[in-house]
């Protein structure tokens, strides 16, 4: 017999898990993106441990029929696309059918989920990427997910896992951002048994803010606004007064998705230049609506990278809206003095 063989599905699974699987706070993120996707108004996240040891996830959404449940688990099954063509309308912040597959592959995960035209709920449990059982469950409409000891049985990965702490922030941060970029969703973040956040869920992103930021930052902000062919921007833009010491609070979004764009981060600094000093970062939360065609989300699995059609045209609609948005009012600029 030759040497090469072909990997077994659950060592595939939990080497795939990997590129999409980190930290308890990429399990979070990918099952609140499954709940956006399915139309929920509210999720609730609960975290024991940093979630090492316990996470939940629930929602209101849509729910997943008894009949695909086992389905949803398989490496690369999806609802949300069916060819290559499609991706090129990706509307929904999942599409590669990856998550379930990978979270299943390293960790224990019990899912209850419920349909509203189906009477019973389903109980579904897998670890380890091996079934244990399905039933019958009672549950309200929509889906929870328990996913109990992550990395149980990949101990070098588990190995790279930092304190609790530092992992129930990574999830304190992800939430925040899940709700500055949803303010139509309701979300709750309970950590150890204390509510950390929970936003209204009522559409308005002042609020959101008001409620991550405190009075200080919501009570010094300017509308962002700004429109032209393909390309929609709206959001608020930090009077300079209120800049902070590092990038944090740059806060972007294209089409609902949190991204990272050294184009965009350019583009929003150079838009404040002649309004803060050096070393100084702004704060803003903007939403960006792009067509659909004009950007590739399918770069990396992570899918926080994008790439635009045009570049270009993406830095002059943000510089612009950032521009303008801070000449509508008459706005002191703080000079740098050099003494
Ligand atoms: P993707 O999101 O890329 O489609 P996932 O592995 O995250 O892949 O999920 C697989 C499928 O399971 C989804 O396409 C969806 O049909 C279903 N699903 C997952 N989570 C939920 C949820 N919270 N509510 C409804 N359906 C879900
Ligand atoms: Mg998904």
């Amino acid at each position: 017999m030759g040497k090469i063989q072909v990997l077994d599905p659950v060592t595939v699974d939990q080497i795939a898990a990997g590129e999409v699987i980190e930290r308890p706070a990429s399990v979070v993120k990918e099952l609140v993106e499954n709940a956006i996707d399915a139309g929920a108004s509210a999720v609730v996240v609960e975290i024991k441990e940093g979630g090492i040891s316990y996470m939940r996830i629930a929602d209101n959404g849509c729910g997943i029929s008894r009949e695909d449940v086992p389905a949803a688990f398989l490496r690369h099954s999806t609802s949300k696309i069916r060819t290559v063509d499609d991706l090129v309308h990706i509307g929904s912040l999942g599409f590669r059918g990856e998550a379930l597959s990978s979270i299943a592959a390293v960790s224990q995960v019990e899912l209850v989920t419920k349909t509203a035209d189906q009477t019973f709920g389903t109980r579904y449990r897998i670890a380890g990427g091996k079934e244990e059982g399905i039933e019958d469950a009672g549950a309200k409409d929509g889906t929870t997910f328990i996913i109990r000891q992550l990395f149980y049985n990949t101990p070098a990965r588990r190995k790279f896992l930092k304190t609790p702490m530092t992992e129930a922030s990574h999830v304190g941060d992800l939430m925040t951002r899940m709700a500055l970029s949803h303010p139509e969703v309701s979300f709750q973040f309970i950590n150890n048994g204390q509510t950390k956040l929970h936003t209204a869920g009522n559409g308005k992103l002042r609020d959101v803010i008001y409620h991550v930021y405190g009075r200080e930052i919501a009570s010094n902000l300017l509308r962002a606004e700004y429109e032209t062919s393909g390309l929609k921007i709206t959001g608020f833009l930090g009077k300079p007064l209120i800049s902070r010491g590092n990038r944090n609070f740059e806060n972007y979004y294209i089409n609902g998705r949190y991204v990272k764009s050294s184009i965009i981060a350019k583009a929003i600094e150079d838009g404040y230049k002649d309004f803060t000093m050096q070393h100084k970062y702004p704060f803003v939360v903007l939403h960006m609506e792009i067509n659909t065609e004009n950007i590739d989300v399918n770069v990396h699995p992570t899918k926080m990278e994008l790439r635009f059609n045009r570049q270009q045209e993406v830095y002059n609609a943000v510089y612009a809206a950032v521009d303008e948005g801070l000449h509508r009012e008459e706005l002191i600029p703080q000079v740098e003095v050099n003494v």
